[in-house]
């Protein structure tokens, strides 16, 4: 990228670095890191903007690179933690963000704290534009061994917190959202909703039902320009991620097998999901955008 492309871009001068070639005047070369470049690209893109995050646990949670990317890109949130268990975690992390953000605590499977937290976000945020939906859990026993020996409850568990809880949230951000005339909500799921993927089991059921929820929630909320899509990310090393069995394999196979040949980052998820929550993504909704390294493209 060069001259007026690189201004265009929002690269500022002091962000390239020449070689001494370069600077023989041989062959400009931009040498800012993807990161930086990715940052300095979508500067602005959320200005004004206002979103609640849920879904951060620490430093590696995927709902954590969302919110530094939304931040970074010009957006205020709030985000929420899950019980005393991770609170103190998550207002650090909060604290770390360019903007004030505030936070409060929700349990997706209670009603009361729901409303207390979407209201406070819209009272603290002074709206809500946007939904991070990063929210999964299934009993350890469901998680390996075969998913035909699932329980009842283990069924009900899965799906209650890892898709039932994008319907929860979004029916009560959509007054807050149509208040602003619109907006957008973004949910994280994996290429098991799609395919089985041993082991994954119930969680992968659960994965089905949150993308088919993604298309009726666009559907609910589209005449009120209110958006719903999802990210189906590659393997990241999570928290989540350890609680299944063989997941370091799995991520080793999908990277061998990856077109790209390499796992992918959570700052990866978090740059589509900026795209979709953001006005580049005005015409898209119902959709599910695979951030695998090309994995879910390939027969073997
Ligand atoms: P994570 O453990 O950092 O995040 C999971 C979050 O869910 C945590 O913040 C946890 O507090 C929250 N949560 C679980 N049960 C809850 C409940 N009852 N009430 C409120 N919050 C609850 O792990 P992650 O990998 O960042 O997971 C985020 C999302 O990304 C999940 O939906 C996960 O399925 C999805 N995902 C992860 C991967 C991966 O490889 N890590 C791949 C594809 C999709």
């Amino acid at each position: 990228m060069r001259g007026r492309t690189a201004r265009a871009a929002g690269i500022r001068p002091h962000m390239v670095k020449h070689s001494a070639a370069e600077r023989e005047g041989i062959s400009p070369r931009l040498l800012v890191s993807p990161a930086e470049e990715r940052r300095a690209v979508t500067e602005g893109l959320l200005e004004g903007r206002t979103a609640l995050v849920v879904g951060v646990a620490n430093k590696r949670s995927i709902a954590w690179a969302i919110a530094r990317r939304l931040d970074a890109a010009g957006a205020r949130c709030a985000l929420t933690f899950q019980g005393e268990r991770t609170q103190r975690d998550v207002e650090r992390l909060a604290g770390e963000l360019g903007r004030p953000a505030p936070t409060m605590t929700l349990e997706v499977t209670d009603d009361g704290q729901a409303d207390a937290a979407v209201a406070k976000a819209a009272q603290e945020l002074g709206g809500i534009d946007i939904l991070v939906h990063a929210v999964a859990f299934a009993l350890a026993e469901d998680l390996g061994g075969r998913y035909v020996d699932t329980s009842l409850e283990g069924f009900r568990t899965a799906l209650e917190i890892s898709s039932y809880s994008l319907t929860a949230l979004a029916r009560r951000v959509e007054p807050h959202m149509r208040e602003r005339g619109g907006g957008a909500i973004v949910t994280l799921s994996y290429l098991a909703a799609q395919r089985a993927v041993p082991g994954y089991n119930v969680m992968g059921v659960a994965k089905s039902a949150l993308e088919s929820m993604v298309r009726y929630l666009a559907w609910d909320l589209g005449e009120a320009g209110i958006r719903v899509n999802a990210v189906s990310a590659g393997p990241v090393r999570t928290l989540a991620a350890r609680g299944i069995p063989g997941f370091t394999e799995m991520a080793e196979a999908a990277a061998g097998r990856s077109p790209l040949r390499r796992e992918i980052t959570a700052e990866e998820v978090a740059d589509a999901a900026l795209f979709l929550v953001s006005p580049l993504a005005s015409a898209i909704t119902g959709h599910v955008l695979y951030v695998d390294a090309g994995f879910h493209a390939m027969g073997l």
